[in-house]
């Protein structure tokens, strides 16, 4: 897989997954966009990390809830590297909790930044992507969008949604020769498992046929595939990343 002279924004890229991706993508040799919250500072930290690797990697600070923080994200890397050939909607939160307990704010912050930060995102990339006739837009789902989850009401539909705006996106920009697929983690280790109890913990690993938790380098992987041009006969998909959970 070979991504010089391409240029990937990844959201939510401080930390965790996102940010494995962003090096993934950078040792292939794209260009790298990092985003993550304003007060952020790992996102400053992983861009100094790929940049010492000998990648190429930038940050443009901004909330995916915002569309006018998206617009300067995607104006932002246009001007540095001059095209958006990738986009990977990463950023995400949860909100756990029942459904009788769960508040107003946190059905609306998951699907504010779960799925609205994606289609704002996605379009404010579409017109670039459009005119250069190419593109590749990758989602970051989840298993739970597809099987639901006790507890995540909020992040299932979010993720389910996520689902949606994948495979419209994709019949939209297809006859422009831009994909969009979407990933759909299992349990992967990293800080938003990490909170999960034991108990809840040791539930998923019986249900794993692998026997084993993912880790983000098992995510970046399949990124890079589904990014890379080796994938461009490929859209509208969702893609397990789950060690057979869900089949
Ligand atoms: P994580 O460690 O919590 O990282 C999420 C990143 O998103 C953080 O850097 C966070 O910033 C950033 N972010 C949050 N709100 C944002 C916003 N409004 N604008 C821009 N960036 C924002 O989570 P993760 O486990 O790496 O998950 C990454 C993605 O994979 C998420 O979409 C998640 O739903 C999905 N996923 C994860 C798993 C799993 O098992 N871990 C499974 C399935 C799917 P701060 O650090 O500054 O808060």
């Amino acid at each position: 897989m070979e991504l010089t002279g391409k240029t990937a924004i990844i959201t939510g890229a401080g930390r965790g997954i996102g940010k494995v991706i962003a090096q993934k993508l950078a040792q292939l040799g794209a260009n790298i966009v990092i985003n993550d919250i304003p007060s952020s500072e790992d996102a400053d930290k992983t861009a100094a990390q790929i940049n010492k690797d000998g990648g190429k990697a930038i940050v443009i600070k901004g909330d995916v809830r915002s569309s006018e923080d998206v617009q300067a994200l995607v104006d932002g890397t246009k001007e540095t590297f001059g095209s958006i050939d990738i986009l990977v909607n990463n950023a995400g939160i949860t909100r756990d909790t029942l459904m009788m307990k769960m508040s107003e704010k946190d059905w609306d912050d998951v699907l504010d930044i779960n799925l609205k930060g994606a289609f704002n995102c996605i379009k404010a990339v579409t017109r670039i992507m459009m005119k250069q006739r190419s593109g590749s837009i990758l989602n970051v789902a989840s298993v739970v969008g597809v099987m639901g989850n006790a507890g995540q009401a909020n992040y299932s539909a979010s993720k389910a949604g996520l689902i949606g705006l994948t495979k419209s996106a994709a019949k939209e920009l297809a006859p422009r020769g831009i994909t969009c697929n979407a990933i759909a983690p299992g349990f992967i280790q990293s800080d938003m498992t990490e909170k999960l109890s034991e108990n809840v913990k040791e539930l998923y690993m019986s249900n794993i046929p692998l026997k084993r938790f993912g880790t983000p380098e098992d995510v970046g992987n399949v990124v890079a595939f589904l990014v890379s041009e080796n994938a461009n006969y490929i859209t509208g998909q969702v893609l397990h990343i789950d060690g057979g959970l869900v089949m």
